[in-house]
């Protein structure tokens, strides 16, 4: 079975790992110092925070920006479910916004649903590919809201000739198994406001700082969301190689481009792009007459081999969601459940593999007949 995305782990990082493994501190070392420091240098920001998932890493987001049970936080309902569920342990209410085609929020829609509670806006970089973040920004300065953005698919990735992590007024990224570096599960906070850096960085440990000798304070409460120096190093290795990592994604996705160019059956998001992506994911979006046909053709894909996905069931179809929020649809969120699916685009793939996917989804494709509407 081919995956749509997997890890990429060689000598190096295993070396990188035993070297900490048999440091003097497995914790709060000078890898987690490192490969913060990287990170600012990698990405050009003045503060990094590594945590043991960008699940918590957003959790400590929306806690520096003071989000709490009366505020309204708008967000994308095409994402993993953490981005929300995260809003839910501050006690706020996701206020879900459609999207656009490429699965990223539509940025037109968002001033209609600001109200006097709205506190941030949550954005998510769909496969890797930026929202439109100066427009997202813009809305947030002139509303006072805080602009979060959700790229735990997007490191690497530019806005223009910007790099995602200086866009907003924090950036998550996440360091998941199989998202574009890994750090087994990890993942990291970066802004560049010292405020909200000196918050989350309360909420990662504790709410404690260190004081002379034995004496410390807790000034708030917060949790224990570190990383291990074991990740850290693991994470150092694996930012050394993103860029040849992200180079060939994008190989096996302009391959892709070609290849699928002009088929009947559906068509693919990376090639209208606006952004440097890091195809992290790479959808395919199937024509309307085929949506019927979606659960036989993913079966038919798995059976060939191929580990597909669908990203994502939106957020406000879960159950936990429509007992809070009601029986909500959005159009296009609905129709892009109904068409996309991701299939396998990383970095341990080459234009072989590549080659031997697209003959093996088209032949999938040429069994189904386009269903009558
Ligand atoms: C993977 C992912 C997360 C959660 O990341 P973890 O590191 O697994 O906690 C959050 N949001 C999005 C969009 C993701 O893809």
């Amino acid at each position: 079975m081919i995956p749509y995305s997997t890890q990429c782990i060689q000598e190096d990082d295993i070396k990188a790992v035993l070297d900490a493994l048999q440091s003097p501190n497995l914790t709060q070392g000078k890898y987690t110092q490192e490969f913060e420091d990287r990170l600012c240098a990698y990405l050009g920001v003045k503060y990094a925070l590594v945590f043991n998932s960008a699940t918590s890493a957003l959790y400590s987001a929306y806690q520096a920006a003071n989000i709490q049970s009366t505020h309204q936080v708008i967000t994308s309902p095409i994402s993993f479910v953490a981005t929300s569920n995260m809003l839910l342990e501050c006690g706020a209410l996701p206020v879900f916004c459609d999207v656009k085609r490429d699965g990223n929020i539509n940025e037109r829609l968002l001033s209609e649903l600001i109200t006097p509670t709205t506190k941030a806006i949550v954005s998510v970089d769909y496969a890797g590919n930026s929202v439109e973040a100066d427009k997202i920004r813009e809305i947030c300065a002139d509303k006072h809201l805080t602009f979060i953005s959700d790229s735990s698919h997007a490191i690497g990735a530019y806005y223009h000739n910007r790099r995602i992590g200086t866009l907003a007024d924090m950036t998550i990224f996440s360091f998941h198994a199989i998202k574009p570096i890994t750090t087994a599960e990890g993942g990291a906070l970066v802004t560049d406001c010292a405020e909200f850096y000196e918050q989350a960085k309360l909420v990662r440990s504790h709410g404690m700082v260190k004081k002379d000798l034995w004496n410390s304070e807790v000034t708030r409460s917060g949790f224990n969301f570190r990383m291990t120096e074991l990740q850290a190093a693991l994470g150092i290795s694996q930012l050394k190689k993103l860029d040849q990592f992200l180079q060939i994604r994008e190989e096996i996705a302009q391959f892709y481009d070609q290849a699928f160019q002009g088929n009947p059956y559906f068509f693919t998001l990376h090639q209208n792009m606006p952004h440097t992506t890091t195809n992290h994911l790479y959808p395919i979006i199937l024509a309307p007459e085929f949506w019927c046909a979606k659960e036989e053709i993913f079966k038919a894909l798995l059976q060939s081999g191929l580990g597909v996905q669908v990203h994502y069931k939106p957020i406000y179809q879960f159950s936990l969601y429509q007992k809070l929020l009601g029986d909500m649809q959005l159009a296009n969120a609905n129709d892009f459940y109904r068409a996309e699916i991701s299939i396998p685009c990383h970095q341990k793939m080459d234009l072989r593999s590549a080659k031997d996917c697209t003959a093996k989804i088209l032949k999938v494709f040429e069994k189904f007949k386009a269903c009558v509407r």
